[in-house]
């Protein structure tokens, strides 16, 4: 299964991709999760992404397309994947079917979830994440049982740099105008399964499953 997710900042984009990628056995490879591993830490990929990031902004196509070759390379990804974050522009998208062309592969779909930007910018300005095991939270969905602190080792909550509120707005912004076009490329080739991504994780899986024809119930 080779899959594709799009959906704004917040769509629950990446909360899905995990689900999927455990539903079908595949590696979920989320460009934004590698580029924060790296400024973590510290390699050159990081130091290059991280003012980006930092401001909303995207990485350069160059080194996110340098990034992505390389992990499509790994073994794991070769039986199939999830894409979650990729691509994010139209020379990425074309760029990227260069790259499965030489290899010989197909994406089965993109599923672009849909939700409001109030709702997201809500959803994401109350996200947050334990520094030291990574587990999320949403101070309104899924809160810790201690206000700000991991249940699963008591350490503080941290907000990611891009979630305060006015980088939240600038990055759906980027998403409209530079996202939208990846969509439009993947309507054009007939492989786009647009899903509602309001309400519960369960649901939006469910209908993920639904678009995919998928037989086995989530
Ligand atoms: P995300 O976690 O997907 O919201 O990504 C966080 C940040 O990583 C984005 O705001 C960008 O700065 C960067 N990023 C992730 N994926 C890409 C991509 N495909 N192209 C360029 N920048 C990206």
């Amino acid at each position: 299964m080779r899959l594709v997710l799009l959906g704004p900042p917040g769509s629950g984009k990446g909360t899905q991709a995990v689900r999927l990628a455990d539903h079908f056995g595949v590696p979920h490879i989320a460009t934004g999760d590698i580029f924060r591993e790296n400024v973590r830490e510290g390699t050159p990929l990081g130091l290059q992404a991280k003012r980006f990031m930092d401001a909303g902004e995207l990485v350069p196509d160059a080194v996110t397309l340098r990034m992505v070759a390389e992990v499509l390379d790994r073994a794991a990804a070769q039986a199939g994947f999830i894409l979650d974050g990729f691509p994010r522009t139209l020379p990425q998208a074309e760029a990227f079917d260069a790259l499965l062309d030489r290899r010989g592969l197909r994406i089965d779909a993109v599923l672009a979830l849909d939700v409001d930007t109030e709702v997201v910018v809500q959803r994401l300005s109350a996200r947050r994440t334990c520094p030291v095991c990574q587990r999320a939270y949403n101070l309104v969905f899924a809160p810790p049982k201690t206000d700000e602190v991991c249940d699963d080792d008591g350490a503080p909550l941290a907000q990611r740099e891009d979630d305060r509120e006015e980088t939240v707005r600038r990055r759906q912004q980027v998403y409209r105008e530079q996202t939208t076009p990846v969509r439009d490329h993947y309507e054009a080739l007939g492989l786009v399964r647009a899903i509602d991504a309001g309400g519960r994780e369960d649901e939006v899986f469910r209908r993920t499953l639904d678009a995919l024809g998928d037989p086995v119930t989530a």
